[in-house]
């Protein structure tokens, strides 16, 4: 009954028109909204004397309406801030896990190679371009295999023969001669003082490469990298405790896509074949691999004026000039046709000469020591002896390839093969974008001591869109990109 006593003396402690007064009060109180609720025990924090804020006064009250909105305008501010942040945050995150998925933690790796004591490969070195990448140099002995090549450019030949070649920075390698995928580039580094040379491959590769199998049995080796970060590779051994010899097989490969450019209209080919045709082009016709007169023939050859081929007037009428390899063909077509639309003032590339014969040589030639005696007034002996730097005795031509040609510009007042075709803009065309399309500039202005002939800025040869790039990138000749690998 306290209680009741207590409102009984409440009650009587007041007129009814302040007890009206304090009900209307009451309500404006409940009138305030929540957010002027909070700023008001938000002032209390501040330490704002609330009693100077009166809600009941009009004036204050705006007042408090105003730290509402302000108060509602950085609720949403911050709100926004927050939610971007987390957004942000989620993505990187996100995109961490999937990054990391699949591949080993970052701690070192522990490498074992057969019986060695392990060591250890640092998660820095091993780890290029997203994926585990391994040192084939570091288990050649073990595997038997002979390293040879350049600074660029790296073999690795099996007992049998069989051999796989990486270029630097390059995802394609040669296995066996066809031109196959790494699944990631290449790093080659050299050797130095202090350090062995290194060729890092993606670790997927070096496990096919050792993976291929022969009558059912693994050849050669097991390489493997555990979740745990450590790499076992070691020998296969029979139960009879002998070992089988390492050996590759391109066959575990994927095919490189050696004619897949833009330009190259030739769809229904794909990449195996592709690459093994390139190959087959890749041989040398010089003044010391001459061809025998019976292999020099237009079989298998097609006419570049068939294939509606820009060249010269009537090269079609002479001695089968126009005639052509037809895997090149389609190669120098659409590099002629690229080349002619950028070309100023309705300017063309044309072939001037594609295949020869061998009687065709065999005259060519005698005309120009025939010639070079008639202009020089010297002895046979002698303008023979000359013009063996610039034309080629029957047989020792690589026009008889079907695999090069001559080009001229056509607006050339007279189409002489002659060095001032390295001003044309043709040429400036050519120099960028031909092993683009498989050709290369056979006869390079710094490298007669190598070719044996002049220079040439109008011959090009076919090799492939892999070969190409790697003689016009390296800056070398057919002749030395052969004699690195053979
Ligand atoms: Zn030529």
């Amino acid at each position: 009954m306290k209680q009741k006593h207590k409102k009984n003396e409440f009650e009587s402690d007041f007129e009814n028109s302040e007890l009206d007064a304090l009900n209307e009060e009451i309500d404006d109180l409940k009138k305030l909204s929540k957010a002027e609720r909070k700023m008001l025990r938000a002032a209390k924090r501040k330490g704002v004397d609330r009693s100077t804020l009166d809600p009941y006064d009009q004036s204050d009250k705006a007042e408090f309406k105003r730290y509402a909105k302000k108060h509602k305008a950085t609720v949403a501010i911050v709100s926004i801030t927050i939610a971007l942040l987390l957004a942000i945050i989620g993505t990187v995150v996100a995109i961490l896990i999937i990054r990391q998925q699949g591949k080993p933690s970052s701690a070192n790796y522990e490498v074992t190679v057969g019986d060695d004591k392990p060591y250890t490969l640092s998660y820095k070195e091993a780890n290029s371009y997203g994926q585990f990448y391994f040192d084939l140099c570091s288990i050649a002995k073990y595997s038997d295999l002979v390293v040879s090549g350049s600074e660029r450019r790296v073999k690795f030949t099996c007992p049998d023969g069989t051999y796989v070649r990486f270029v630097n920075d390059s995802a394609t390698a040669t296995v066996n001669g066809d031109a196959v995928k790494v699944g990631g580039k290449v790093k080659i580094i050299p050797s130095t003082e202090k350090e062995e040379g290194k060729c890092l491959v993606p670790f997927k590769f070096i496990e096919k490469l050792f993976s291929h199998k022969a009558d059912g049995n693994s050849v050669g080796m097991v390489a493997k990298v555990s979740s745990k970060n450590k790499v076992t590779i070691h020998r296969i051994s029979y139960s009879n405790g002998s070992q089988p010899p390492i050996s590759f097989a391109s066959e575990c490969f994927d095919y490189a896509d050696d004619m897949q450019i833009s330009s190259y209209p030739n769809p229904n080919i794909d990449a195996r074949t592709a690459s093994a045709i390139c190959v087959s082009k890749l041989y040398l016709v010089n003044k010391s691999n001459p061809m025998r007169e019976e292999e020099i023939t237009t079989n298998g050859l097609v006419s570049l004026k068939s294939l509606n081929c820009p060249t010269v007037d009537g090269l079609e009428d002479y001695d089968s000039k126009d005639f052509f390899d037809p895997t090149a063909a389609l190669a120098l077509i659409a590099m002629i046709n690229e080349a002619n639309k950028t070309l100023e003032g309705g300017d063309k590339i044309l072939v001037s000469s594609a295949y020869r014969s061998f009687s065709y040589q065999e005259g060519l030639h005698e005309k120009y020591i025939d010639n070079y005696m008639d202009e020089h007034d010297v002895s046979e002996e002698e303008a023979r002896e000359q013009t063996l730097l610039t034309s080629a005795p029957a047989g020792k031509s690589e026009h008889h390839s079907g695999l090069c040609v001559d080009l001229v510009e056509s607006r050339a007042a007279q189409r002489e093969l002659d060095e001032t075709f390295e001003d044309t803009e043709a040429f400036a065309w050519l120099s960028q974008n031909a092993h683009k399309y498989g050709f290369i500039l056979r006869y390079p202005k710094d490298k007669t001591d190598i070719t044996k002939y002049s220079y040439e800025p109008w011959h090009y040869r076919f090799v492939g869109v892999y070969a190409a790039t790697i003689i016009y990138e390296d800056n070398i000749t057919l002749e030395e990109y052969l004699a690195d690998f053979e």
